[in-house]
């Protein structure tokens, strides 16, 4: 799942003012993730309704039952990190032309929670498998890879070739 709503070439302050705070942060997921409105990932009913609030929040479908969450899919869902951080990290990460050191990325947000070698490592190995990914699906491959999880997305084709565990619950 791409969740990258971020354009390139936005400003600093234009990024602040869109994605500053958390519900900003989801809704802005919640369109690039489902820019028609709810789709059930399990049966593709549109019909749901909403369990929990914030980063809990579970849409569950009236069809099968089916709870998903806004970062389901993307390594965002087992992270305990806020969305404005998530997103402030691949913002940054996007203007940086060199790429942003951990000691950078750690002195912006306070955290050190994606480690530049890791983001490095997946760079050789997108390089060794002859492409690269958009930042987001990079910063996906490189976390997945430094927590050993299992990578769901429907894009099972993009991180092929990665070593990463992958699955695509979608697929029939
Ligand atoms: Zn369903």
């Amino acid at each position: 799942m791409s969740v990258n709503p971020i354009q390139p070439g936005m400003s600093l302050v234009e990024f602040l003012g869109r994605f500053g705070t958390e519900p900003q942060c989801a809704e802005a997921i919640r369109q690039a993730r489902w820019p028609e409105g709810f789709r059930c990932p399990r049966c593709g009913a549109a019909e749901h309704y909403v369990v929990g609030h914030g980063q809990r929040k579970l849409f569950q479908c009236n069809a099968c039952r089916h709870q998903t969450s806004l970062t389901a899919g993307s390594v965002m869902e087992h992270s305990k990190l806020p969305l404005t951080k998530w997103l402030l990290a691949i913002y940054l990460i996007s203007q940086a032309k060199t790429g942003l050191s951990a000691l950078a990325m750690k002195r912006q947000l306070g955290v050190s929670c994606l480690p530049h070698r890791v983001a490095a490592a997946s760079q050789d190995q997108q390089a060794s498998a002859g492409r690269t990914l958009p930042v987001a699906d990079g910063l996906m491959a490189a976390a997945a890879l430094q927590h050993d999880l299992t990578l769901i997305t429907r894009n099972t084709k993009d991180f092929a070739g990665l070593g990463l565990s992958l699955v695509n619950p979608w697929k029939e």
